[in-house]
Order: structure tokens, then sequence, then C-alpha cells
């Protein structure tokens, strides 16, 4: 029988009561395990997606959307996301280039929606770069815009701007963005590897009891670690 510790903090609240943030994940069968993390961070929102493409390289993306119009970009961004309709964030705007974050439904794949930042040139030459992208089933983004949109009313406006970056980790057992807030800091002791900063349905065996019920592929190291876990726990 294995040692384990067990921390569950509760997620953070808002003055209303409700959650400032949300987390959830999709099994597919070709693109295994697809998780995102919505939460408020300062004056804005923090769009953690894992794992996401980086210069074509898995990797997780932290996208902080800042609230510097009153709610309105946040909420059509939460209500398109919602919808599953494609939509256009401006992020920036150059002389002779412009940077979006561009949500596509069915992009690469029927059912799977790809958010992506992508950079634009103007001219003859001008080219289209997917700078970061993620895709996730449309219903994963429904759920995350509808948690958004619940979000984006608890986010005060004399919250200080959230410019830094929010230390995140990924979970050894499913890559899931694992913030201070949703760490279960479980440590098993007696298994033949040591298991440090689970996320709590990795800690508990659910993530394991999904993947034997989905038939999602999993890479060979979260499944060492997630047998480890089960071992430890029996
Ligand atoms: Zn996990």
């Amino acid at each position: 029988m294995g040692r384990h510790k067990l921390h569950k903090p509760r997620a953070p609240r808002g003055e209303g009561g409700q959650p400032t943030e949300w987390f959830g994940t999709a099994f597919h069968s070709v693109l295994g395990m697809l998780h995102l993390d919505v939460r408020r961070s300062g004056n804005g929102i923090l769009i953690t997606s894992s794992p996401a493409e980086i210069d074509g390289a898995p990797a997780s993306w932290q996208l902080r959307l800042r609230n510097d119009d009153s709610s309105q970009g946040l909420t059509e961004m939460g209500a398109a996301l919602k919808a599953g309709r494609g939509h256009v964030y401006s992020v920036s705007d150059e002389p002779g280039a412009k940077t979006v974050l561009a949500f596509l439904p069915s992009h690469r794949h029927e059912g799977v929606g790809t958010l992506a930042r992508v950079r634009t040139s103007e001219g003859p030459d001008g080219d289209v770069v997917f700078e970061r992208s993620a895709e996730r089933p449309m219903g994963l983004w429904a759920e995350a815009g509808e948690n958004l949109l619940r979000i984006v009313p608890q986010l005060g406006p004399d919250a200080p701007l959230a410019d830094g970056v929010d230390d995140c980790m990924p979970c050894p057992g499913c890559y899931r963005p694992v913030y201070e807030s949703s760490s279960s800091h479980t440590l098993i002791g007696a298994g033949p590897m040591p298991v440090i900063g689970l996320c709590r349905l990795c800690a508990d065996g659910s993530t394991l009891r999904s993947l034997r019920q989905a038939d999602v592929p999993v890479d060979p190291q979260q499944h060492a670690v997630l047998e480890t876990v089960a071992a430890a726990m029996a």
C-alpha cells in the first residue's frame, strides 16, 4: 500500500460565490487527451490549452485576453465559442502586419475547432503564419465559452493588470495545466517512481478510469505515471 498525501484546495470564487476558474478535458480518438483551462487572471481571462502547437511543436499555450473595452471583446469571444461560430479577435495592428486570434470551427478535422494566433503581413509576398494553435472538439470549446461568459462579469475593473506569467506545470499523468489553485500536491513515495504535481483527476484515479473507457491514444510515459498511481492507491 502506497503512502499518499492529498490536498484539495477549493477553487477560488468571486464576489457572488461563482467559480472564477473552469477546466475541461476531451478524449479524442485521434488527438488523444485535450485540455482547456479558463480562469480569471488580474483584470482579464487566461485560457490555457495543453497540449497545443507552438511553431509546429507540441507545448502548452497560455493565452491572456486583456479586458480593456468593458468586457465587450471577451463577451463576443465567449459567445462565439459557445455558439461554435467562427470569430476573429484583433490582437495587434502594426503598419504592414496584423496579429489576430481566430476561432476556426471544423478547420482541419470535422467537429474539431482551432483557436489560433495568426500573423498576416500585407503586400504581394504577404503570408499567413499560425504562430500558436490549439485544436479541440467543438463541444469542449462550447463549454469553455460558456464558462468564459460566466467568469467575465466577475472581472473587477480595479483588478491589477496581469501581464506576467501565471505559473503552471503540466500534470505528469495527463499534461493538464496545473495551477496552484488546482494542484493536488500528491506525493507518492512507495512506487517505483516518485510522482509530483499530479492534477486532482489523475491523483484520484479518474483519468485512468476515463482512459480505460475511451479508446484514445495515450503517451506511454503518461500511461506509466497513471499505472504507478493506480498501483500505489490499490
Ligand atoms: Zn493529470
